[in-house]
């Protein structure tokens, strides 16, 4: 009643599988099919169920087939996003430009100067790499690229603040994106926080009349992702190094998304750029590299280059340590911000952010024109929609975009959003009022047809 196995690996499907997959895979596929149902014809009792039993040679191949390309997919997978929020942290973040593929797989694939000298012929710095494109599109004295940002704030409190004070303004504690809390990395870094200030409003008063002998920094905390609405009242950086001066102490700002261009003329609120932080004179700025900046994961310390240099000797920067695809991908996307109109093309992130209504609309339209082809049981229409920055970057910064709206007839909503995340294109889009948003600005338009695909599946 059950196909043996010799019998099943003499298949032509299966011998065509096993020229792409593992034999042990498939073997051990086919075992656990073969066992399952042995176990199954063990618990019939009666005739009636042994004649509806049958496991057909054919079932055995589709089962095998789906079962092998399960067990052997990586868990990490390409999903479309359709939410229409650009920096996504759970669907990665920002995206290197595809520009700069060849650099990252010769950086990856090929031998490099990654820690040696070319001039001297001796051991040399992974850090310098990054140094001169950063301090040449920041203005700052020094730079130093660590593991994320949450690792640059750390590693700066460590070397300038520990066993001393850190006063932060109250209103800006706040929680950056579920994970990443000022006060535990302050602990953890070994400087005592000294919280000012109401949370809607601190005056540099506050800030003065909380330092003491053991006041080692002042502390600002760019709150993109929360802003206090109202009445609010916040010291401005080029504030408190006025105040920094007239006490001998530095001021570290933590700028969280760094963005390098004011895109402002891009039709979006005015967030500070790094630039403008090193001119207003902070000491130390701290910024994500896959924020904003549109690179890869990486936290960078731009500022004076003795703090600088000790940051360089702290033991615990060994431990953060940046890997040498990050310093490819980065140096290439900063590399783009020597013209703008460069960046704002090529790196995907303020491409998205910067995208313009007449191409929404054109997007829209060209999906809608496909998915309308199909002639599926639902109501579809093109709907104005707000998008978001998203990633802890700009938070209450929405942009208007243009969405594909389907409505099932004859399907729960959640359940087409599930069917479309669960297909082999895991499209991640929101369920809006009974209707699946499919927002256009983070969707490529090489993505579309995949799209158009898996709804024609997930209605039939
Ligand atoms: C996002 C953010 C961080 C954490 O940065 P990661 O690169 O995610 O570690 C820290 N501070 C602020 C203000 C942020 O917005």
């Amino acid at each position: 009643m059950l196909p043996p196995v010799d019998e099943v690996l003499s298949q032509k499907e299966i011998e065509n599988l096993i020229e792409i997959y593992p034999r042990s895979i498939v073997l051990e596929s086919i075992r656990n099919i073969i066992n399952k149902n042995r176990q199954a014809i063990v618990n019939i009792k009666t005739e009636e169920e042994c004649e509806k039993f049958s496991l057909t040679m054919e079932k055995v191949i589709e089962e095998t087939i789906k079962n092998v390309k399960d067990e052997y997919a990586l868990s990490l997978k390409k999903v479309i996003n359709a939410t229409g929020t650009v920096i996504h942290t759970n669907l990665g973040r920002s995206l290197i430009s595809e520009k700069i593929k060849d650099e990252i797989w010769t950086a990856a694939s090929r031998y490099s100067n990654l820690e040696y000298d070319l001039e001297k012929g001796e051991r040399g710095s992974r850090y310098v790499h990054l140094t001169d494109m950063i301090k040449r599109l920041t203005g700052a004295e020094d730079v130093l690229v660590v593991n994320n940002n949450a690792a640059a704030v750390m590693l700066v409190l460590s070397t300038m603040a520990k066993g001393g004070e850190a006063i932060v303004s109250r209103g800006e504690l706040v929680e950056v994106g579920g994970s990443f809390r000022i006060p535990s990395i302050m602990e953890l870094s070994g400087a005592d926080l000294v919280e000012v200030g109401a949370t809607n409003k601190t005056h540099l008063k506050d800030y003065e009349n909380a330092i003491t002998e053991e006041t080692k920094v002042l502390m600002k905390v760019h709150t993109s992702n929360y802003r206090i609405m109202g009445f609010t009242e916040s010291i401005s950086v080029g504030e408190l190094v006025k105040l920094g001066k007239k006490h001998n102490l530095p001021v570290i700002e933590d700028l969280g998304s760094g963005v390098f261009i004011d895109l402002s003329k891009y039709g979006l609120d005015y967030e500070p750029t790094v630039l403008d932080s090193v001119k207003r004179g902070a000491d130390i700025v701290t910024f994500s590299g896959d924020k904003m900046l549109g690179g890869a994961q990486a936290g960078i310390i731009v500022g004076k280059k003795e703090y600088i240099s000790a940051m360089k000797k702290n033991q615990m920067t060994r431990a953060l340590r940046v890997d040498k695809l990050t310093i490819c991908a980065l140096e290439a996307t900063l590399r783009m911000y020597l013209d703008e109109k460069n960046a704002i093309e090529n790196i995907p992130t303020l491409k998205m952010i910067t995208m313009s209504m007449e191409e929404l609309e054109r997007k829209a339209n060209s999906l809608y024109t496909e998915i309308e082809k199909l002639n599926l049981d639902a109501e579809i229409h093109i709907e104005d929609c707000l998008s978001q920055v998203g990633g802890g970057s700009m938070p209450l910064e929405t942009m208007k975009s243009k969405a594909i709206a389907i409505t099932p007839q004859n399907m729960n909503v959640s359940r087409l959003e599930r069917k479309l995340r669960l297909s082999d294109s895991h499209i991640i889009a929101r369920v809006y009022d009974d209707k699946y948003i499919l927002d256009v600005r983070t969707i490529f338009e090489d993505e579309f047809k995949d799209v158009v695909d898996e709804l024609k599946k997930a209605f039939v």
